[in-house]
């Protein structure tokens, strides 16, 4: 047997099964019901996802073949189908929802609109003759560069109506990562705003714009801005239009054309996390429908349901779960400007008491965000609309996932923590919320239809509770199709890592994994971020954890430093609940934590308090850098994503 690639080293048992009242209104009743769709598709994966694509889905054309895998790992869904995305979260909801509210919009201000399905078909439809008239043909890439205002979903859905890629790029990025990202996908097209709110201020978008457009090696000739901060701006001559002036010209009539399945939709970055980002390429059909099927069963979408994704729009759940899979299933998705704040400790909670939220779906940082500021917040707004919640981005820590199921879900909402990647296109492993107990700080089951294991380098399957390499065996309709522009990355960074057998081609993470007896899968940190220390490799997750079960820690993470005795040492890099005093009898009884509750080849042999931890702006942990601080070296690799720099500027002054 080959060496474990991760030790696990904490157990949780705590079992949440969904209520009966739950259960028999869900999509996906119970366990059985999951196993049954979940072997079915084992047996027969093309079988299943045709006869969902079939039933759930228009297609103009039927395709001739369900899956082209002869050229892995470049694959094919629904080959020679003909499809349009726009159409199929749009147009065919006319019929019967026409008046329903597709998008509610909450701004940071407080400013709000709700447009409905009719309203969004006429708003696409004249954007999509404004791209037209632009020059913008199918296939052409445009950049979309905005902050999380309805003209943004718009925007995207305009592109796909017409079968040009889109790339978005989240509105916090400074002028030289949208400038790569610009470059890097080829647009042509820029669409903007003149600005958007985040934390009480104006984040000026389009004067990054044309910093990011003043080089020579930029392909973009035309850009859109949205009117929405009304600051003072420059308009370029021919090169600059308001959205606005142009949309007053335009028709509303624009019918869908049939495009192939394999049209690419977007080309997006991932966040950056563990290196440079990598420009992740999706096309219509499997796409189309890996967002429908798993924005349904999991959130238990229902006619009546207020559905809220919190994340913005520039990364994968914002495509996914905030537009196309919500709008695919003709559902009322709510879009909300702000992030969590200071200044407004209840913002959130007052969207969910205004808008009768039903589900919700937001990221462990958020939570821990949440906590931090206290419960006095939500406890005093009515969230008795919930029914479900939701996580994605990192793996939860037990303690923030029981505080979410108290304090936000009262103990009813049943939480689906969802573990998938921009690349994965949907979620992949996740509980059904009327099917599966759930475990905190697991997300415990694949989705019907993905063949997810844990393996070793070889690819062999490993044994209940080994750590191991999380890897899915069989392509799936979401799976992108390849890094834009780099044939060569795609296949290696995902394909090779573990070498193909016999033909076969094994989906490599790039995550750490084990799962227990009852087969729920447990994401133990990324395999880069593992940490071997005195003959055991540890993952992050756990040692996180248990320092967050301590009443005083409010993040944590972990990360080796080179040791000369033991390969490397347990670094924590921690902040702390409210006004705790950082002294070094804390220190002692947070290593002691540790120890007592994973044991001691986890007792970190230094501590270091942080006003704040390193993030990548889609709120990610980037470990990378806290290790070259701790090992005393200088930043080295990419920085693009990082959400605040100064945070970085300060551990560094605290070094010791
Ligand atoms: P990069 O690939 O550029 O380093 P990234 O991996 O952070 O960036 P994303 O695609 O946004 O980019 O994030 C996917 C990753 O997020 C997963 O590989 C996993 O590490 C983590 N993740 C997402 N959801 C979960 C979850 N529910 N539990 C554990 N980890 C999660
Ligand atoms: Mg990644």
């Amino acid at each position: 047997m080959s060496q474990p690639t991760i030790e696990s080293i904490l157990q949780e048992d705590r079992l949440f099964p969904p209520s009966s009242e739950f259960s028999s209104q869900a999509h996906i009743k119970s366990l059985d019901e999951y196993k049954k769709l979940s072997e079915a598709a084992q047996a027969d994966p093309e079988g299943f996802w045709s006869k969902l694509a079939e039933t759930e889905l228009h297609w103009f054309e039927k395709w001739d073949q369900v899956l082209d895998w002869s050229n892995p790992p470049f694959a094919k869904w629904f080959v020679n189908g003909k499809i349009n995305l726009s159409y199929n979260c749009i147009d065919r909801h006319l019929e019967t929802r026409s008046d329903k509210p597709a998008i509610i919009w909450e701004g940071e201000p407080g400013d709000a609109r709700i447009i409905t399905y009719k309203q969004l078909h006429t708003e696409v439809c004249k954007f999509a003759n404004v791209l037209k008239s632009q020059g913008v043909k199918t296939g052409d890439r445009v950049g979309i560069y905005m902050p999380m205002i309805p003209e943004a979903a718009i925007a995207m859905l305009a592109c796909a109506r017409i079968g040009a890629a889109h790339s978005v790029v989240f509105g916090g990025f400074s002028a030289e990562a949208l400038r790569d990202r610009l470059v890097d996908a080829d647009a042509k097209v820029v669409v903007t705003a003149d600005g958007g709110w985040r934390k009480d201020k104006i984040v000026p978008l389009k004067p990054a714009v044309d910093a990011a457009l003043d080089a020579p090696n930029v392909p973009v000739t035309t850009v859109i801005t949205v009117k929405r901060t009304a600051q003072d701006i420059t308009m370029a001559e021919g090169r600059d239009h308001w959205w606005h002036d142009l949309m007053d010209a335009a028709s509303d009539d624009c019918p869908a054309p049939a495009l192939d399945s394999e049209q690419m939709l977007f080309v997006l970055y991932t966040s950056g996390s563990t290196g440079k980002p990598k420009g992740v390429v999706h096309t219509t059909g499997g796409y189309n429908l890996y967002a429908h099927m798993t924005c349904k069963w999991i959130f238990d979408l229902k006619e009546d349901d207020v559905y809220w994704c919190g994340a913005d729009i520039g990364w994968i759940t914002g495509h996914t779960y905030v537009v196309y899979g919500a709008l695919s299933n003709g559902a009322t998705t709510v879009m909300y400007e702000g992030a969590p704040r200071p200044s407004n400790p209840g913002a959130f909670w007052d969207v969910i008491e205004k808008y009768k939220v039903t589900i919700f779906y937001t990221a462990p940082t958020a939570i821990r965000a949440f906590i931090k500021m206290g419960d006095e917040h939500p406890n005093a707004r009515d969230l008795s609309s919930l029914r479900m919640l939701g996580t994605v981005g990192e793996p939860i820590n037990p303690e923030a996932w029981m505080w979410y199921h108290k304090v936000i879900g009262k103990e009813k909402c049943p939480i689906v923590d969802t573990w998938w990647q921009t690349e994965t296109g949907g979620v992949m492993i996740t509980p059904l919320p009327g099917a599966t107990p759930t475990k905190p700080g697991s997300a415990t089951l694949p989705f019907p239809g993905i063949q997810a294991d844990i393996v070793d380098l070889e690819g062999n399957s490993v044994g209940p509770n080994d750590g191991g390499f999380l890897a899915v065996r069989h392509p799936w309709p979401g799976m992108m199709r390849t890094v834009y522009n780099n044939p060569e990355r795609f296949r290696k960074t995902y394909w090779e890592h573990i070498p193909p057998k016999d033909g076969k081609y094994i989906y490599f993470a790039g995550d750490g994994a084990r799962r227990d007896a009852d087969g729920y899968f447990w994401v133990m940190g990324r395999v880069d971020d593992v940490i071997n220390t005195a003959g055991h490799r540890l993952g992050t997750m756990e040692i996180e954890s248990a320092l967050v079960s301590h009443p005083a820690v409010a993040e944590a993470a972990v990360v080796g430093k080179p040791d000369d005795l033991k390969g490397e040492e347990v670094v924590a890099f921690i902040t702390l609940e409210g006004d705790q005093a950082q002294d070094d009898a804390l220190i002692k009884e947070l290593k002691a934590h540790v120890v007592s509750e994973i044991g001691a080849i986890a007792r970190p042999g230094e501590i270091r308090f942080a006003d704040a931890l390193p993030k990548t702006r889609s709120g990610k942990i980037m470990r990378r850098l806290l290790r070259s601080l701790a090992a005393g070296q200088e930043i080295a690799g990419d920085t693009s994503t990082l959400e605040d720099r100064s945070v970085l500027e300060k551990l560094r002054g605290e070094g010791s």
